[in-house]
Formats: C-alpha cells, sequence, structure tokens
C-alpha cells in the first residue's frame, strides 16, 4: 500500500460513519468451543446475555446440562480452561462420564444398593 493509500486508509478507519466491516464478528459455541462466524450460528439470548452455539442441537445440551449439579461447572467453562479439563475428550464423554460418577458414588453412599444392582 503506497503512502496516500495508507494516510487515507487511516482517515477512513477514525472516521466512525465510514468504518468499514473489516473484520466479521466471531463467536465459540458454548457446547464444543469451535469459533465461527456470528451470521452463521444459532443464538440463545438469556436477558442481556447472547450465547452462541454451533446449530440448535448444541443449544440444547447446553440449555439442558447447564443446571445439572455434576455438569454445570464444565458448562460456565471458558475454551482454553475447558480444553485443559476435557484432555481430548469430546463434551459428551465429559458429560456422561461426570453423571455416571454422580449415579455410582450414590450408590456407594447406600450400603448394599450396589447388590442389588448387580444381581
Ligand atoms: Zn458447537
Amino acid at each position: 500500500m503506497c503512502k496516500e493509500a495508507a494516510l487515507h486508509y487511516d482517515k477512513m478507519l477514525r472516521n466512525p460513519y465510514h468504518m468499514p466491516p473489516l473484520v466479521e464478528k466471531r463467536h465459540w459455541c458454548r457446547w464444543c468451543c469451535k469459533e465461527r462466524r456470528a451470521r452463521l450460528m444459532f443464538c440463545v439470548r438469556d436477558g442481556p446475555i447472547n450465547y452462541y452455539f454451533c446449530d440448535t442441537e448444541h443449544a440444547e445440551y447446553w440449555l439442558e446440562y447447564r443446571h445439572k449439579v455434576p455438569t454445570y461447572e464444565l458448562c460456565r467453562m471458558l475454551p482454553q480452561q475447558r480444553m485443559v479439563e476435557l484432555q481430548g475428550r469430546s463434551m459428551e464423554e465429559e458429560i456422561s462420564r461426570l453423571l455416571n460418577d454422580e449415579v455410582t458414588a450414590g450408590c456407594n453412599s447406600t450400603p448394599g444398593l450396589r447388590d442389588i444392582h448387580s444381581r
């Protein structure tokens, strides 16, 4: 870009009325953390906050599991934190693991219940 063009471009950027849409807004899916262009995503409005998802399926999963005790923390995590937590597993795998853990823990706290299940 020549100097004149650069100056013109700079001026244009400073003027909010001439601001071109340089970068299209992107969001990450609250369920699988994949980043996509906002207009291609499914948006759920919850009060003042917009939550974005790849599709309705991911939105449904998230809306269901964000209120369950063993899984709500995972659903609230930001992508980086969640990547560490998942260690390569998918959200579906991790959620079913967490739910299974809860069921098993419930069985352990009631003596004899496990014996009934194994028969
Ligand atoms: Zn997704």
